[in-house]
């Protein structure tokens, strides 16, 4: 079976490192981004040096018609998706539930929800389509703070996550018949850019200490638990969740 991995979101942090872990794990990657063409094209030096398969593409999977044609290049390219970790995935400078407005809140929702659904929308044609559909999954990347709430800095990201914890358990169930597996991931603070998005590029650090591990997590521990949803070892594993918190 040629196993396709697209991950959104891969040019850094989490989606990075999941790239670079799913490349040795014998996946044809590709390496989804919104802007930064540097980083994605390291990721997939870094990979090809080692012996795997990637390329880049750039695609704001905000823009539901350019989702479209990723697919499309991607199936013309290495043929079709058989495996997609949503990822990518923003935060809002922190503040509290009373300054939100609409505008915040529908971007939130635009940015961290809706383009799960399209990327997996499209990626469930291909999957049908490749000949091997009940060796196809998906992962999608929530985060703890689904169920921690995200109090005083961005309940708007933390009720978008507790969507795709939703979102992970009703497509588990409308494809569990044809074996095609859903499931998610729930990191808590790992050290990537996306705190700095929230306004505070230390968050980790600062908050680290109050989980029972003590010690903020790595990407690549986020990536490890993502692989081993994807591969046929956690064959009768859908729709559900590991979390990856620290002990949270
Ligand atoms: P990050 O380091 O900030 O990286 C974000 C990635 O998403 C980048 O590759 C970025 O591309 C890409 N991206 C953002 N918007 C995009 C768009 N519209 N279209 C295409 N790509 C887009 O983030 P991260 O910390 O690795 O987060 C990855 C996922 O984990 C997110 O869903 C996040 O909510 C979740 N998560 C993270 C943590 C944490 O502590 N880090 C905890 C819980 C959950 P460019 O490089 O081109 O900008």
């Amino acid at each position: 079976m040629n196993k396709v991995v697209l991950i959104t979101g891969a040019s850094r942090g989490i989606g990075g490192a999941c790239a670079k872990r799913l490349a040795r794990d014998g996946y044809q990657v590709v390496v989804n981004y919104k802007q930064n063409q540097p980083a994605a094209n390291q990721v997939v030096e870094e990979i090809t040096l080692q012996g795997g398969k990637a390329f880049a593409i750039q695609t704001d999977i905000t823009n539901e018609r350019a989702v479209v044609e990723m697919f499309e290049q991607i199936q013309s390219q290495v043929g079709p998706v058989t495996h997609l970790v949503n990822n990518a995935g923003v935060l809002s400078p922190q503040t509290r539930v009373e300054h939100m407005s609409a505008q915040r809140i529908n971007d939130m929702l635009t940015q961290n929800v809706t383009p799960y659904f399209i990327c997996a929308r499209e990626a469930i044609k291909q999957m049908r389509a490749s000949g091997h559909v009940e060796r196809c999954a998906i992962v999608n990347v929530s985060s703890a703070a689904s169920y921690l709430g995200g109090a005083n800095e961005y309940v708007d990201y933390a009720a978008a996550k507790g969507a795709i914890d939703s979102f992970t358990r009703g497509l588990s169930l409308e494809l569990a018949a044809e074996q095609i597996r859903v499931n998610c991931v729930r990191p808590g603070l790992i050290y990537t850019d996306i705190h700095a998005d929230g306004g505070e590029p230390n968050r980790v650090d600062r908050l680290a200490h109050n989980l029972p591990l003590q010690r903020g997590g790595t990407a690549e521990e986020v990536a490890n638990a993502v692989a081993w949803l994807l591969s046929e070892e956690a064959s009768f594993a859908t729709g559900t969740f590991i979390d990856l918190a620290g002990g949270k």
